[in-house]
């Protein structure tokens, strides 16, 4: 599981006083409602050549499964891709007309996006530019391949309008054009499909259907497993030479042991080794440089059952590690005190590592944008016997808050000078601390009760998991424990993360859906079917308000005690949801208060929004590694800069890891 970048707001001023003098350039292109940023790879020079070969050859193999994700995406996304890519390459036309740069737009916005489709609102792009337009431009750079098909899926609105539909009552396979099943599939019997093969009385269930498209030949359903020689097999080849010549590298055995048995998944596709991987990759904490290189995250699949490529190589921040430590130490502490029945509650919650890391490369669902945590593995079944590994990524959190400089967000849409103070005060501080509960503690918490199928909640499992995360966090946030462990300051802080945390559910985090659209993606519905609901539920008391000032609405928070305990009484009951898996429970809990978007606030809210011209997504530019070879090819040394432009490094990522055909069937 992820966490997003919950807070549109990142305080301005918060930051001046944080952020030491630093020339280093964050903030890079913008384009349609996108901000570049890059992210400096703190500490890499120092260190070892061997820990730095390590993470060069990871950094490869994370680089190599870029087209895995484009066509799991869609079906036309890759052909879609270098089509564009040819015109904008070679075109000779007039390359300051508006059509060419509407074209250029629309181009970044599909590498962004790894398809046609929005990363986040999961509508199709409009392009900005004709159809007759593009067919000249492809005439005029003599692009041979056949193209008709591809005309309508980037022009005609009700062509795949959406990659991952969520709404109530669709067929939501027949209504999303993601590419994890096969035309013509409904969601019954996919549903069917996959509950047929699962063994309910398996102690150690695999998460079946995990790594494969599910497709239907002659009328009848079978999957397609992506491993080598078998689905995206050309990719997962390049993948597994890459981790094969980062493995002479590792710091120790147990890494070693780690890319064996992920190698070994990769070449059959067993989900058993894949636990079995897991399991190893959760034990190995004592090396440095760690990696996620593999079919991990299932928001990409209305049905929640099929994972997404991504990888990410990092390493730990020691430092900053010292905070996530107090909350892994205390973690049965946390567990204990949880406002949720005691039936739900781990007898002993084992093996939580959480640390704070320093990102080194991010790909295929984590590129450009990306989680700023991280806690793995998914698998209940192994989180439940061996814990899991959570992380914090402290240099993008970094680059996030000191790219918000003065952007006069805070003034537009924070009630008043006092509200602002407190933000700017602890704010910061309480938004990592935040992730590092939501991570280390949020999801590790809990249990099914016996007979839990994992996946009863269906469509509603990914957001009612995030909230119960993010409620997790909230309530303890407020905790006089983190005073005591010395993580916040006083019994203030907290109030920050609260006030921001409300005002992003209830007002800002609209600015990124366009009028007249719902909330779609999980952790978005998470977000507003928790401020909605403390909201409802403390209207009686008066707890939290929605004040109007000069036409301007604000939120006002009266009584943050209260609030706290809303969050908890929220907090037990979507635990029991989860524990029960009570379908028709988080059904109503996320169609009610999560989904729907209040018109006029919408609109005000976007008006003021777009008075300040900000982008409400970002996503992050690579840094660039070079290796350093002697005389007899053996790596000697790697560097790192940070010059490379955004369309420069799509294209050379498209010409270098071009590892799978056009068309994967
Ligand atoms: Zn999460």
């Amino acid at each position: 599981m992820k966490k997003t970048l919950a807070m549109i707001l990142l305080t301005s001023t918060a930051l001046a006083a944080n952020a030491q003098a630093d020339d280093f350039n964050y903030n890079n292109e913008k384009f349609a409602d996108i901000q570049m940023l890059r992210y400096k790879v703190e500490g890499f020079e120092s260190l070892t050549p061997k820990q730095k070969a390590y993470i060069y050859y990871l950094t490869e193999a994370a680089l190599q499964g870029r087209d895995i994700l484009f066509d799991q995406n869609g079906r036309y996304n890759l052909r879609i891709r270098r089509m564009l890519e040819t015109v904008y390459t070679k075109y000779n036309g007039n390359r300051n007309s508006a059509d060419f740069k509407a074209f250029a737009t629309y181009l970044k916005r599909v590498w962004f996006s790894a398809g046609i489709h929005h990363h986040y609102g999961q509508e199709k792009f409009e392009p900005g530019f004709s159809q007759e337009w593009l067919q000249q431009a492809l005439q005029s750079v003599g692009y041979n391949a056949p193209v008709a098909d591809l005309m309508p899926v980037i022009f005609e609105p009700k062509v795949m309008p959406m990659r991952v539909n969520q709404k109530d009552g669709d067929d939501l396979l027949l209504t999303s054009a993601e590419n994890y099943y096969g035309e013509g599939i409904t969601q019954a019997e996919a549903e069917e499909f996959y509950t047929l093969r699962k063994a309910p009385l398996d102690p150690c269930p695999v998460m079946t259907g995990m790594n494969s498209r599910l497709v239907k030949e002659n009328g009848v359903l079978r999957e397609k497993v992506w491993r080598e020689h078998g689905l995206y097999g050309s990719a997962i080849s390049k993948i597994i030479e890459n981790l094969l010549k980062a493995k002479p590298f590792a710091e120790n055995e147990q890494q070693r042991k780690v890319i064996d048995r992920l190698v070994e998944f990769y070449r059959t596709g067993d989900l058993r080794t894949f636990d079995e991987y897991s399991i190893l990759w959760l034990k190995e904490t004592e090396g440095l440089v760690d990696f996620v290189c593999g079919f991990t995250e299932t928001y990409g699949d209305p049905l929640g059952l099929k994972a997404s490529w991504e990888a990410i190589v990092n390493f730990k921040d020691l430092e900053a590690t010292k905070r996530t430590r107090k909350l892994s130490d205390n973690a049965s502490w946390f567990e204990q005190n949880a406002p949720i029945d005691s039936r739900f509650k781990k007898e002993n919650v084992k093996g939580i590592s959480a640390k704070v890391i320093t990102a080194a490369i991010l790909g295929g669902d984590l590129y450009p944008s990306t989680a700023i945590g991280i806690n793995l593995p998914n698998s209940d079944w192994v989180r439940k016997e061996h814990g899991s590994k959570s992380v914090t990524i402290a240099n993008l959190t970094g680059a996030y808050a000191k790219s918000a400089h003065g952007s006069g967000f805070d003034q537009e849409f924070i009630i008043d000078e006092a509200t602002r103070k407190l933000i700017r005060q602890y704010g910061d501080a309480c938004d990592d601390l935040h992730t590092d509960l939501h991570e280390c503690l949020g999801h590790a918490s809990g249990k099914l009760l016996p007979g839990t199928d994992p996946d009863t909640l269906k469509a509603y499992g990914a957001t009612i998991e995030e909230g119960r995360a993010d409620l997790f966090a909230l309530y303890y946030l407020g905790d006089p424990k983190l005073v005591e462990l010395g993580l916040t300051p006083n019994m203030d802080a907290y109030k920050s993360e609260y006030y921001t945390y409300m005002m992003n559910g209830l007002m800002t985090q609209l600015v990124r859906i366009k009028p007249g659209l719902n909330i779609e993606e999980a952790h978005m519905r998470n977000r507003s079917f928790i401020a909605h609901w403390a909201y409802e539920h403390g209207k009686s008391d008066n707890v939290v308000e929605l004040v109007k000032k000069k036409g301007k609405t604000y939120v006002k928070i009266n009584d943050y005690e209260r609030l706290r305990q809303l969050f908890a009484q929220l907090l037990a009951e979507v635990q029991r949801i989860k524990s029960e898996g009570d379908y028709e429970a988080a059904r109503q809990l996320v169609e009610n208060y999560g989904v729907k978007v209040d018109q006029k606030l919408h609109a005000e809210v976007l008006k003021r929004y777009e008075a300040l011209h900000l982008a409400p997504y970002k996503g992050f530019i690579n840094p660039v590694y070079t290796p350093q070879f002697d005389a007899q090819g053996r790596i000697v040394d790697v560097t790192v800069s940070y010059d490379e432009a955004y369309d420069a490094q799509m294209l050379r990522y498209s010409r270098d890891y071009n590892t799978l055909p056009d068309v994967n069937d």
